[in-house]
């Protein structure tokens, strides 16, 4: 056995632990110092029995054949060679009503799909003959495209009921225009979860995510994600640079004063990219925020938060949607825990 290439250790200064993270399959364990000397200096043989197997199921530990790389780039080959699965991002249109300072969309280029797209894309669904399918309704604010949503989501369930195929959505909205009402119709067209970004104070987030043309959106917001909640999973996005990072945990604490945190709502943070076009934000460097969001972890730990997920850091886990293929490939709960203690 080796260590997994994916793997990095973090101490925290404060409280005198150790963490390892595997940015393979998102796990996080605190150590004893004498397992981490065990794994760091590569005498796993001196790791008790139970710990190897246990390292071995989270991945930690893997064969010393194996390449690493070439074993993620073939589950991906799979994934995509698949006929069995098809996701689709689609694009109702292209406008917005915020004017996030941060967004890397074009503006002046606004457009609705038309009806002649939407039909080559239930053409396209046709074509492929899916036995699982799963949309992404993506934006600018596809919620301003309800109209051109509704009409595909129609077509596409109305396929999918004729030839037995799984359908499943899920949106990635603002959250604005995501009222109680708008969530039960979603839910009626197959739309199971939304994203909706928060970044972080009601004053921090007014300024990096206003309406265009000005106006705060907070508060709106977050009285559509304890109405939305009721309907769809809600998954809460805090986009981190420099400016916000102190305030991430914030939303996390917002969240439970509304009640819906962690049972209807969860919360995770992304990095905002300096490569971004447009980008007018103090990014960090992807060692910077790895740094930051192993503080993260560890404080949500030490916190008893359930877990503060990464999307940056995924798992190598291909969904097949319920009737997945890989159940073996499950990463491990986050802060599950390796050593004696
Ligand atoms: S919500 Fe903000 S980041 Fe998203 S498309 Fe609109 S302006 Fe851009």
């Amino acid at each position: 056995m080796k260590l997994s290439r994916y793997v990095h250790f973090s101490n925290n200064p404060g409280t005198g632990k150790v963490y390892l993270f595997s940015a393979r399959t998102c796990g996080l364990a605190e150590l004893d110092p004498e397992t981490e000397k065990h794994l760091t200096t590569g005498q796993l043989e001196k790791l008790p029995l139970e710990y190897q197997e246990e390292l071995q199921r989270g991945r930690v530990l893997v064969p010393s054949g194996q390449d690493e790389r070439g074993a993620l780039l073939m589950s991906m080959i799979d994934a995509m060679a698949s006929k069995r699965h098809l996701g689709l991002t689609i694009v109702p249109t292209t406008a917005c009503n915020f004017d996030c300072d941060y967004c890397f969309e074009a503006k002046d280029q606004l457009t609705f799909m038309s009806e002649r797209v939407q039909d080559l894309v239930i053409d396209f669904i046709r074509f492929k003959g899916p036995e699982v399918l799963s949309v992404t309704w993506y934006g600018g604010e596809p919620l301003l495209g309800m109209n051109q949503l509704r009409r595909l989501s129609r077509a596409t369930m109305e396929l999918a009921g004729e030839n037995h195929v799984k359908y499943s959505s899920n949106i990635v909205t603002n959250g604005y225009l995501l009222d109680g009402d708008v969530a039960e119709e979603l839910k009626g067209y197959g739309v199971h979860h939304a994203q909706i970004t928060l970044d972080g104070s009601k004053t921090t987030h007014n300024k990096r995510r206003p309406l265009k043309g000005g106006g705060p959106t907070f508060s709106r917001i977050l009285s559509n994600i304890a109405a939305a909640s009721k309907h769809l999973d809600i998954a809460i996005r805090v986009n981190v640079d420099k400016r916000n990072q102190h305030e991430a945990i914030e939303v996390v604490n917002t969240l439970k004063s509304l009640g819906v945190y962690p049972d209807k709502v969860s919360c995770y943070i992304s990095p905002v990219s300096p490569s971004d076009a447009g980008v007018r934000s103090p990014c960090h460097t992807n060692t910077e925020f790895a740094d930051f969001a192993m503080t993260m972890l560890q404080d949500a730990c030490i916190q008893g938060t359930d877990c503060y997920c990464l999307d940056q850091f995924t798992c190598d886990h291909v969904c097949y949607g319920e009737g997945c293929n890989y159940p073996e490939y499950a990463p491990p709960p986050c802060g599950t825990d390796f050593g004696p203690e």
